[in-house]
């Protein structure tokens, strides 16, 4: 078309399609999901609108929710159509190929080492997944601020945009058209359609229908050779209604034919998952929701999951999954942005995936949504973000978290050690290992939330795990370690260092070891700062043996030894200088090394110097 105006893709995006055009990925139904999925996302958005401004919906079929697919067998053409918001002109060069999303270069790089297109949704770039079916796409796209426009491209490195002065008028809302290949003609059948619908749209929380071809019977006239009375009737096609009335007092001169007509197929069942009662909800149905939350379809099941209701001040329903796997940016953007995995619904009506007023940053692995009747539907975002209920459903999911996480150790207390664990729990694992799974995977976030969340640290220190110097490669926890601990033993030991093997060797332990007490390994760079936060747990301090204080009980040598040596650690005081040292003591921590550097009480600790020197502050 002349009158197009011509754009190139951003360079990642580009890439991108080249390797979903190339690819020979068997799994090509994806694409249904993905644009089932940005039709659903596109109702959500109106019906938020629509519930500060009804006029929005404008009038007749505008008004009706839905996603409607079309199949043209004889052009080869899929089109999937909703009623959605729509998008402007702009919409459509931002959002369908100039502006690379976040995830993009993340997935491409995936994708060359070998990585799973399934996963594309979970990257922000589910809508390329189209050509892994079409060689040419049309999107036509109807906003209520602007005309209709047509965006379209062969994915060969552009896309043209028209405002759409032929198709039939939309009203509001998008059409997309696949020019299928010929390999993907498959998508053309009926049933194959309406069995991945049924697949992946399970939770799909508006009409999805299919244009479908019905056979149904009608009476036709019977033809004249088949009449035995020739006379009557030819007399009868000189008048309907004669016919019509004379036949019905005789034998009936019709025959029944078998015709083709369509009709819209609903092909789903819109009734959510959190209304019904957990007991009549399968496991199955939980993960398979999951999945459709998380766009993760592989095979694993999520570790564990709660489904409740709130019920007093402020009530609501809340389904919340632990995934088996922490997704590929959950740490990257810690500090950043990144908004919480939880779906807000006021009433059934999606609000909101970005409210971070409902968990807390270091709960952000959590999947699942939150529906609550308590909350005013017809208010701004912004207003519904400084509701009063928000904090008492805070406070009440992070609980309801945080014991579903506790349950995940307590229906796993066989822990596999970190040598043995098996890379991927096979079905007849069962639930072990679950813990030391959701440990490695997500200890960080528990660490994190010690650090800032007073009101739950209690709660979160007892999910913590770490080895020590008599875990020979399994997790403990501070209830195991406090429970081996030796009579007269008051504090819990630790030490903090860049790994197990490094601190097997510290002379720190010499002596610890000897008189076999217990000693943590904390291996991580954010130990460092755990341990500012956590001072105690049950009425136990925290020593790090490293540091100045350390007391294993009395040792009545230990004064008189002080007396004889003072010459010596007054004069190497001097000769250090207190530049370099705070003072020289003779103690009692060492076994076979002669002496060591020790930190002071309230000072850094020779690992935390080192981290600090490290990063790039
Ligand atoms: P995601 O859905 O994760 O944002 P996609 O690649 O699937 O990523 O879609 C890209 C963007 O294109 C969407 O964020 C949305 O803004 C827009 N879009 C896609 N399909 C539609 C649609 N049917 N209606 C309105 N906007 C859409
Ligand atoms: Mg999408």
């Amino acid at each position: 078309r002349a009158s197009a105006q011509k754009f190139e893709f951003q360079a990642e995006v580009s890439r991108l399609m080249d390797i979903i055009i190339n690819s020979l990925y068997s799994n090509k139904d994806i694409f249904l999901r993905e644009l089932i999925s940005n039709a659903s996302d596109a109702l959500d958005k109106i019906r938020f609108l629509a519930l500060t401004d009804k006029e929005i919906l404008g009038e007749g079929d505008d008004t009706k929710l839905e996603i409607q697919i079309k199949l043209d067998k004889e052009n080869k053409i899929i089109s999937i159509r909703d009623r959605g918001i729509g998008m402007t002109k702009e919409d459509l060069i931002k959002n369908l190929g100039t502006i690379a999303k976040s995830g993009t270069s993340a997935f491409v790089e995936k994708m060359q080492t070998g990585g799973d297109l399934n996963l594309i949704g979970q990257f922000g770039v589910g809508f390329y997944s189209v050509y892994l079916v079409a060689d040419y796409v049309e999107v036509i796209s109807k906003h209520n601020d602007d005309k209709q426009y047509v965006w379209e491209s062969k994915a060969d490195g552009a896309f043209a945009i028209s405002e759409d002065t032929w198709n039939e008028p939309l009203g509001r809302g998008t059409e997309i058209r696949l020019h299928l290949r010929d390999e993907a003609k498959e998508y053309l059948e009926e049933s194959k359609l309406k069995e991945l619908v049924k697949k992946y749209s399970e939770f799909i929380n508006f009409p999805i229908s299919l244009w479908a071809s019905k056979e149904v019977d009608v009476e036709v006239p019977s033809d004249e050779e088949e009449s035995t009375d020739e006379e009557e009737s030819s007399e009868a096609t000189t008048s309907e209604e004669e016919t019509e009335e004379e036949e019905s007092e005789k034998e009936p001169k019709k025959k029944t034919v078998k015709e083709t007509t369509y009709e819209w197929e609903v092909l789903n069942d819109v009734k959510a998952i959190w209304l019904r009662s957990p007991k009549e909800v399968t496991d199955e149905e939980y993960t398979k929701f999951y999945h459709s939350l998380a766009k993760d379809f592989g095979d694993e099941k999520p570790l564990s999951w709660s489904h409740f209701t709130a019920e007093g001040d402020v009530e609501f329903k809340a389904v919340l999954f632990v995934p088996p796997k922490a997704p590929h940016d959950l740490y990257e953007s810690y500090y950043n942005t990144k908004k919480s995995n939880l779906k807000l619904y006021v009433r059934r009506v999606f609000i909101s995936d970005e409210f971070d007023e409902l968990l807390p940053k270091y709960l952000n692995f959590l999947m699942g949504l939150v529906d609550s009747d308590t909350l005013p539907l017809n208010v701004s975002r912004e207003m519904l973000q400084q509701h009063n209920s928000l904090k008492t459903i805070k406070k009440k999911l992070i609980r309801k978290a945080l014991d579903m996480i506790r349950r995940i150790a307590e229906e796993d207390p066989d822990e596999y050690s970190n040598k043995d664990k098996p890379e991927k729990a096979s079905e007849d694992d069962g639930k072990k290992g679950q813990y030391s799974k959701f440990w490695n995977e997500f200890g960080k976030s528990i660490k994190l939330g010690i650090i800032e969340d007073a009101q739950n640290r209690n709660r979160l220190a007892k999910l913590l795990r770490f080895e020590t110097t008599k875990s020979e490669g399994k997790l403990v926890s501070l209830d195991e370690y406090i429970s081996r601990m030796k009579s007269g033993q008051k504090d819990i030991f630790y030490l903090t260092g860049t790994s197990k093997e490094q601190l097997e060797k510290s002379p720190f332990l010499e002596r610890l070891m000897k008189r076999n007490y217990e000693v943590i390994f904390f291996t991580d760079p954010v130990d460092e700062y755990l341990m500012q936060y956590l001072m105690d747990y049950e009425d136990k301090k925290f020593q790090n043996v490293s540091k100045e204080g350390l007391q294993l009980g009395k040792d009545s040598k230990l004064k008189d030894l002080k007396e004889s040596f003072k010459e010596l650690t007054d004069w190497w005081k001097n000769a250090l200088s207190s530049e370099n040292v705070d003072s020289v003591k003779i103690s009692n921590r060492l076994d076979n090394t002669p002496c060591v550097v020790v930190t002071s009480k309230f000072g850094w600790s020779s690992n935390m110097e080192k981290i600090m020197q490290s990063q790039t502050l």
